[in-house]
């Protein structure tokens, strides 16, 4: 293997003196994380076998898993054509992320062609699609406030379609496939995670859980042929606001 001093010389260290370094399980081929490494932590990498970072937020070396006992043993590790990018084969002893998600990367955000992948959160073109006018994820200020949720009754309906039509490879079907445990499980789970979220007082990903929690809350109203409307009308009768007819 290439010597230290070659391998420094040929990575392209950002302003601060940063490399991002992506980590892959050797065997599953997921990408596991991407992290930051100086060139002590590089230096440490290639000493121990492990992977050591450059924490940023906590501006010191980082030797994954040394808290949580989830460490790496590094297989191999390549730069890429212009050396801005370092790249880890690795075995890991545990999950990569901090949340006990095996990969970091857990969150689906869009795809093509609706896909289950292990178990994630899946917001895909479809639902984009039709659960958005302009914006891309159609949160932006919506100037109208009656269609300020319009997006509730979108998803409402496509998690219908889903439920009729069951198509293969669908998130959505395959919760309807599970049938009810397996949606009361998600309930539980999201909810535990947006519980943990607000706690940890980190809205970015309270943003994410509460989203998750609400989409799975609508699979169970499907499920439980209960209309979102009963809910509304509920919401309204409890609010006991003055009406006008
Ligand atoms: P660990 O390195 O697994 O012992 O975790 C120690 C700390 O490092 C955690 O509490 C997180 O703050 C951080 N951390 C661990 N894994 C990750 C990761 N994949 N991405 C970002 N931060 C992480
Ligand atoms: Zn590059
Ligand atoms: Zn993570």
């Amino acid at each position: 293997s290439l010597p230290f001093e070659v391998l420094k010389q040929r990575v392209k260290w950002d302003a601060d003196g940063l490399v991002p370094a992506i980590v892959q399980d050797v065997v599953t081929k997921k990408v596991l994380m991407l992290a930051y490494m100086n060139e002590e932590s590089l230096l440490k990498s290639v000493e121990t076998g492990q992977t050591w970072f450059w924490s940023r937020s906590r501006a010191e070396l980082w030797n994954k898993g040394a808290t949580s006992g989830n460490t790496q043993q590094i297989i191999s590790l390549s730069y890429d054509c212009d050396g801005d990018t370092l790249l880890m084969l690795v075995h890991p002893q545990g999950p990569a992320c901090h949340t006990g998600e095996e990969t970091c990367f857990y969150r689906l955000a869009a795809s093509v062609e609706e896909q289950v992948l292990a178990d994630p959160v899946v917001v895909t073109a479809d639902s984009m699609r039709t659960a958005t006018s302009d914006s891309v994820l159609g949160f932006e200020s919506n100037p109208n406030p009656d269609s300020r949720f319009a997006v509730l009754a979108e998803l409402e309906s496509l998690i219908a379609k889903r439920y009729e039509e069951r198509p293969e490879g669908a998130y959505t079907t395959y919760l309807f496939d599970k049938g009810l445990d397996k949606i009361l499980k998600k309930v539980g789970e999201e909810t535990a995670e947006s519980i943990i979220a607000a706690k940890n007082q980190d809205n970015d990903e309270l943003r994410y859980e509460v989203s998750d929690l609400i989409y799975h809350l609508l699979v169970l109203l499907r499920e439980r042929n209960l209309p979102l409307d009963d809910i509304m009308v509920e919401l309204e009768r409890r609010h006991e606001r003055p009406r006008r007819d």
